[in-house]
């Protein structure tokens, strides 16, 4: 079976490149979020081509295939970071690479993923069970309009088998995360002209006292190897000669495995209404949060991926978020393993190795079958 369906990818290859193509020209930046539904629209075109059922929430375009209980997610997300380049969105393949926006993170892993679903149903492989292909945008800056929107109305069966996301990992399983907290601090002034400057109140100034105490905070997380990172965007005033009516940073904390969502934001909180407390006005917007997670690598998908990978894969825990971490939340054994590198996702020449889409597209439907089939459960050609 698995001779089989590597031979059937290879022939569809081609539509699998088509495809991929045509989602990297469609400028679905986030931020801001833009071109979603026209996104959605040519997911479930393909889909509909290929002949698998398609739903739309919102956004959100969940297909399946196959029928019966047991359930396998394949997940991944259609928005990309913002191009370095316009000519990001015109895809091309030079050698043995596809360039491209999204080529890499990870619009040729959903390619891979739902093509790997087509080589199962053009090989007749006898399974019992569905597969549902979740594609969401929204993922680059943890919007409401992704994943969290499908959690939120229940969309997501805790029942499932577990799920597989094709995000970038060079070749490694990811099994988990690190969690992330990411705010934005803006500390309240008064403008006035330098010339009065004592009847103003000036933000950068007060800003100065709240950072040092946050730097003290790092010190005592980098003792366990835990992230603050301070000012990654920052702005203060808007003249030389006027005083600053309001400071902006932000702070980037990540957390390890072992640290608490809340107990880690109600730190900073405090160290806010302290601020507060010597009469510094502050306001904190939220940009992202999301707890850390982790799935074992002992159990009946990390086996069956690891079997479909061959050798003996790494499982690793990746260094951003991931949104393994809802279905995680869920109980669902949840790993990232895509065609995509790390080093170049996001960057000015994102690229993806053709061979590894193909690669991908290999792995997932090996792994569905090894989790769902019925008749031969013991073939592992
Ligand atoms: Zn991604």
């Amino acid at each position: 079976m698995h001779e089989r369906l590597k031979q059937r990818l290879e022939q569809l290859l081609p539509e699998m490149l088509g495809f991929t193509k045509d989602l990297v020209r469609i400028p679905s930046e986030n931020p801001p979020g833009r071109y979603y539904e026209h996104c959605a629209g040519r997911i479930e075109e393909e889909l509909t081509r290929l002949r698998f059922r398609s739903k739309r929430v919102g956004e959100c375009v969940i297909g399946e295939w196959g029928d019966g209980r047991p359930l396998l997610y394949f997940h991944g997300h259609y928005d990309v970071v913002p191009a370095s380049r316009p000519e990001q969105f015109n895809p091309y393949i030079e050698g043995a690479n596809f360039f491209g926006r999204g080529s890499s993170d990870m619009k040729s892993g959903l390619a891979a993923m739902l093509y790997a679903v087509k080589a199962l149903e053009d090989c007749g492989a006898p399974i019992d069970g569905r597969i549902a292909l979740v594609f969401v945008p929204d993922e680059e800056t943890a919007g409401d309009r992704g994943t969290a929107r499908l959690i939120a109305e229940n969309r997501i069966d805790p029942r499932a088998l577990g799920m597989l996301t094709p995000e970038p990992t060079s070749g490694v399983v990811w099994n988990g995360c690190r969690g992330a907290l990411t705010l934005e601090v803006t500390v309240k002034g008064k403008p006035a002209h330098v010339s009065i400057e004592h009847q103003g109140i000036n933000a950068f100034e007060r800003m100065i006292p709240l950072a040092a105490r946050l730097l003290r905070l790092k010190e005592e997380l980098r003792a366990r190897r835990s992230i603050l990172m301070l000012g990654g965007v920052c702005s203060s005033g808007s003249n030389f000669n006027l005083v600053p009516g309001e400071c902006r940073f932000t702070i980037d904390r990540r957390l390890n495995p072992d640290e608490d969502l809340e107990a880690e934001r109600a730190r900073l909180e405090e160290i806010f209404d302290e601020a507060r407390a010597r009469g510094t006005g502050i306001e904190v917007r939220v940009i992202q949060q999301g707890r850390a997670s982790h799935t074992p690598s002992d159990g009946p998908l990390s086996l069956a991926l690891a079997e479909s990978i061959g050798g003996l894969p790494r499982f690793e825990s990746c260094p951003g978020l991931l949104e393994t971490r809802y279905y995680a939340a869920l109980g669902i054994p949840a790993f990232a393993y895509g065609p995509g590198l790390l080093g170049v996702s996001h960057g000015p020449h994102e690229f993806v190795p053709v061979r590894n889409i193909l690669r991908v597209a290999e792995v997932y439907a090996s792994t569905a079958w090894r989790m769902l089939a019925v008749a031969e459960p013991h073939d592992g050609n």
